[in-house]
């Protein structure tokens, strides 16, 4: 139901309301006036025929039909009333409405209720319907008493000679209510009517503009976000108009601002070169942009599709569940399908509690080939390099020892080629072996070894050096120290470069500690468990690394201090090299460092592996 029907239903709830409570109370009102007139006609007419009849009625014993009758009939003509004279015994002797065999065969009138109050009370009212006169009657009774003695008869202490009875119809009262009745009905209706054009009126005014918000919000559910309202008042309807045009205005702002985003997303997506898919909790896609498409090959209809479905890439599945398990992004290397198609790095990172995962698969093959073409060739620049060197030093050696050299002079110039040329194969053959460890060239031999099998060699290859500058080196790794599956050979360079480093940049009378112990780490294998390493410590009382540069020592030529590390005959690249090793053997390097006060390099290795 509407708010009209409601509002109208109300009007003429109300109108009958009143209508009925007036009607009822002016029936009463009027029923109860016309009653009293009647009433006191009735009254003041009795009286006066009582009066006649004490005067002109006969005595008693000479009661006849023929006697008073007329009398009786005369009085109502004049009165307008039906009047009636019953005798003491109830014997009806005259009335208006009855003459001569009629009225000789009237009942007898004794039991009458009116007849037996006035009796018995000096009055008596009844309405009644009358079957005489076949209409509804007020009758009036009173007795009549004759005494010749005093004045007034109507005090009972004369003699009863008959009950005078003056009845007028009730008609007039009947007819006066109906009136009203009819009255009411037609104020009634017109109420009606008026309620009805009112509250069409009235209501017009409050509904149009309901139904106009009410067709401008469908309209905006409908995704018709430019629809408004006409404000055409300053009420608060009025108010409420402008209020929801405020609304539709922030709305449809916010759906452009939104949809401008959107578009731009879509458009970097689109364009991008890697591949973003977003799968859901059951790792179904639900988008993917063209490249993850392309790289990925997924059919027309991948939307829905669970990725294992489309895709049997079990690396990516696998590092899907571990983004899972571990609610952080998740990274790994993987080659997708067969061996000919191209390899990637793969990013998944879970959004919104692990309801969705953003895959982002970046192609590395054409780095990975610029990558393998420069360190090839380094590799066979510094293979072409080392004969030549080595011939070059070969021959600088044979002239010192030879007499060839007669001069001071000549004699420094071969010293320094010799130097340089020493320095120069150092730096092939650690360019060599760089090129060879990110090629992968480099085979690891792995066995387990107790890193105390190191300390004789490594003694070997620095005490004249420690010696010389006066450094005392401590070895402290514990004999309950596991033994770490490792490639001996390659794990000795690592050994031999941190310590030629702390050697280095350590100030004479310095001392270098090298120590070790498992942990528990903090990195997570591929089922998720914590995985126990043997960490070594190479600590140092030397210069330190300031701060920012402590993040590219492991960068290859990056030196500190260029100037120093030449003179210390550094080539940049052995902590490059050391990190590589390390990373072979699926370890960690790290370092701490304070400027001043020394360095510690930490190498850990997986127990495990
Ligand atoms: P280099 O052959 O020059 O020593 P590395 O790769 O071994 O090259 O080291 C890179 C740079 O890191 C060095 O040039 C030096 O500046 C710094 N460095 C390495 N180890 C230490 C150390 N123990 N103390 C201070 N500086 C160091």
């Amino acid at each position: 139901m509407n708010i009209r029907t409601q509002q109208t239903l109300r009007y003429i709830g109300i109108v009958l309301l009143v209508m009925l409570a007036m009607y009822f109370y002016l029936g009463t009102m009027l029923k109860d006036s016309m009653s009293k007139r009647i009433t006191s006609e009735l009254e003041i007419q009795a009286a006066l025929i009582t009066e006649f009849f004490i005067d002109k009625l006969p005595t008693e014993a000479n009661f006849s039909y023929d006697a008073i009758d007329p009398l009786v009939d005369r009085l109502g003509k004049t009165e307008k009333a039906r009047v009636t004279f019953i005798g003491t015994d109830g014997t009806v002797w005259g009335d208006t409405e009855r003459n001569g065999q009629a009225l000789r065969a009237m009942d007898n009138h004794l039991a009458r209720p009116e007849v037996q109050a006035a009796l018995k009370d000096g009055i008596g009212i009844r309405d009644r319907y009358s079957d005489t006169t076949q209409t509804e009657f007020r009758y009036f009774a009173m007795p009549i008493y004759r005494n010749a003695g005093t004045e007034d008869s109507s005090n009972g202490t004369g003699t009863l000679i008959g009950i005078c009875r003056v009845a007028l119809p009730m008609e007039a009262v009947n007819t006066a209510i109906g009136n009203l009745r009819q009255v009411v009905l037609i104020a009634s209706v017109a109420g009606l009517i008026l309620a009805i054009v009112f509250s069409v009126l009235s209501t017009g005014a409050i509904i149009k503009p309901i139904e106009k918000l009410t067709q401008m919000t469908q309209s905006l559910a409908a995704g018709n976000i430019t629809s408004r309202v006409p404000v055409d008042s300053r009420n608060e309807l009025g108010q409420l108009s402008q209020n929801f045009n405020l609304m539709a205005d922030r709305v449809q702002e916010q759906i452009d601002k939104i949809s401008e985003e959107h578009r731009r997303s879509e458009t970097i997506l689109r364009n991008m070169g890697e591949g973003v898919l977003l799968v859901n909790g059951v790792s179904e896609i639900t988008y993917a942009n063209p490249t993850a498409i392309s790289m990925l090959g997924l059919p027309d209809d991948y939307i829905g599709k669970a990725l294992i479905e489309i895709n049997r890439i079990p690396e990516l599945q696998a590092l899907l569940q571990k983004a899972e398990q571990i609610e952080t992004v998740a990274f790994a290397e993987i080659r997708l399908g067969n061996l000919t198609e191209p390899e990637v790095e793969v990013t998944v990172v879970p959004v919104s509690a692990g309801q969705e995962y953003v895959i982002v698969i970046h192609d590395v093959t054409r780095e990975r080939q610029l990558e393998r073409i420069r360190a090839d060739f380094v590799a066979n620049v510094s293979h072409e390099l080392r004969t030549p060197l080595t011939t070059i030093r070969g021959y600088a050696e044979t002239l010192l020892g030879e007499d060839f050299v007669r001069t001071k002079k000549g004699e420094q110039f071969i010293v320094k080629i010799l130097n340089h040329s020493t320095r120069l194969s150092r730096l092939v053959s650690d360019l060599l072996e760089l090129s060879r460890l990110e090629l992968g060239e480099v085979e690891l031999k792995r066995s387990p070894h107790h890193l105390n099998t190191f300390y004789e060699p490594i003694l070997d290859v620095f005490e004249p050096l420690l010696e010389e500058s006066g450094l005392a080196l401590k070895w402290e790794i514990p004999d309950e120290l596991p033994e770490v599956n490792i490639d001996k050979q390659l794990f000795m360079q690592i050994f031999v470069n941190l310590i030629d480093n702390a050697i280095k940049y350590t100030p004479d009378g310095g001392t270098i500690t090298v120590s070790a112990e498992t942990d528990i780490s903090d990195v997570f294998d591929e089922l998720n468990m914590s995985v126990e390493e043997v960490i070594v410590h190479v600590k140092d009382t030397g210069i330190g690394i300031p701060m920012e540069s402590q993040p590219r020592v492991f960068e290859r030529f990056y030196r500190v201090d260029k100037g120093r590390a030449q003179e210390m005959g550094g080539t940049g690249l052995g902590l490059a090299i050391a990190k590589h090793i390390v990373l072979r053997h699926n370890g960690r390097i790290w370092l701490d460092s304070v400027l001043g006060q020394g360095s510690v390099f930490h190498v850990a290795v997986p127990l495990s592996d």
